[in-house]
């Protein structure tokens, strides 16, 4: 592949300011939200610290649900700010159920927050957000939800669920730049959010953003925006409009079904079941014969693949499977399975690539018989 000119990246003209109300406008449609949306001039993993540093403050009582390091820096960033914190954590790697929620709800204290990630790209697996946001919604609690990974994966509609806080990255599913994130936020979130000890003057400050950005008309960001990124994003949404939620939605999940039934016709399990299961990564556990670092060392070689060593507690022995964003693609899913098949046999595990290829496009054609 040829080595693209970078130097044409230098000197961009100024991301417009009046375009910027629209790019913000543009995912709230994209998060199903009618609700303030904030541009955050950083990556995802900052709006989440901003989000948090925002909110805490003492007496503010969280459950904050841990399936991954992304949930455990939650928490982390609200008791540094003084609020009182109960981590819920799930079993290791796996989804927390709605059961576990209930108990901690009934156990008490009394939240003021619930915060919990939707889909998981460390270790593959769904939380089942739909139902405990309505658990949260019954108690009056003001929800947060980490939906970087799964905005455009999944389907996720803020309103319709009650979501008053969520963030999201282009980076992801969306195929967008890393550089830059967005926050909704809701009326009863505000309320929460504007309390003596609140930040200011400070880049994790949401009310920052609002004096400065939504409540002066929503121009020119504060700063100095890095106009690539915002160009980048423009270009993205142009793009994941043209195909359609539901259209990016369905491509992964089918992506996901695909690389299922390849692993499992190699004869390997995968991690969690159907309905438990991200559509981002999936994630398959090797066998206790196979060394997981020569394998994945084996697996990396092959031309097109992206399979990774799970990430966080529990997830180490997992082997994730990439489709996620670009790779949400019939050529992507079969790479990281022939991929994986030549790995296993490389390292003197028996494993048939041909049938597992085979069960992967039986996946594609019973999505779509009339597929070509
Ligand atoms: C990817 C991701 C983020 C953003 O983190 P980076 O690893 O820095 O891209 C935040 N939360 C979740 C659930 C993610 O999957």
């Amino acid at each position: 592949m040829p080595v693209p000119d970078y130097a044409l990246l230098l000197d961009p003209p100024a991301f417009p300011a009046e375009r910027y109300a629209a790019l913000a406008d543009r995912l709230a449609a994209l998060m199903g939200t009618e609700n303030d949306v904030l541009l955050i001039q950083a990556e995802a993993v900052l709006a989440l610290e901003a989000a948090a540093t925002s909110l805490a403050r003492p007496g503010l009582r969280a459950l904050n649900i841990v399936t991954s390091p992304y949930g455990a820096w939650f928490g982390g960033w609200l008791e540094r700010g003084g609020a009182t914190v109960r981590n819920l954590t799930a079993s290791p790697a796996k989804p927390v159920t709605l059961k576990e929620v209930e108990q901690a709800l009934d156990e008490g204290p009394d939240f003021d927050l619930l915060a919990i990630v939707h889909a998981e790209s460390a270790s593959g697996i769904l939380n089942p957000l739909p139902a405990i946001a309505a658990l949260a919604r019954q108690r009056g609690i003001v929800t947060l939800v980490d939906a970087v990974a799964s905005i455009g994966g999944h389907a996720f509609e803020a309103d319709r669920l009650g979501i008053d806080i969520a963030v999201i990255g282009p980076q992801k599913a969306l195929a967008g730049p890393a550089g830059v994130s967005a926050i909704s936020v809701s009326e009863k979130a505000w309320e929460l959010l504007s309390h003596g000890g609140a930040p200011d003057n400070s880049m994790l400050s949401l009310l920052d953003q609002k004096k400065l950005w939504l409540d002066a008309g929503r121009g020119a960001l504060p700063g100095t925006p890095a106009p690539l990124e915002f160009y980048a994003l423009e270009a993205a949404l142009d793009r994941i409009e043209a195909e359609g939620l539901a259209s990016a939605n369905e491509r992964h999940e089918r992506a996901a079904a695909a690389t299922r039934n390849g692993i499992r016709a190699l004869g390997i399990p995968t991690w969690v079941e159907e309905p438990h299961a991200s559509a981002l990564v999936s994630t398959a556990i090797l066998p206790d014969t196979v060394e997981a670092k020569t394998f994945l060392a084996a697996a990396s070689q092959k031309h097109g693949a992206d399979i990774t060593a799970g990430v966080g507690p529990g997830a180490e022995r997992l082997i994730r499977l990439n489709h996620t964003g670009r790779r949400a693609h019939p050529e992507a899913v079969k790479a990281n399975i022939v991929a994986f098949s030549s790995a296993l046999k490389s390292l003197g595990h028996a494993a048939d690539t041909d049938s597992a290829l085979e069960a992967t496009e039986k996946a594609y054609f019973d999505a779509d018989p009339n597929r070509v």
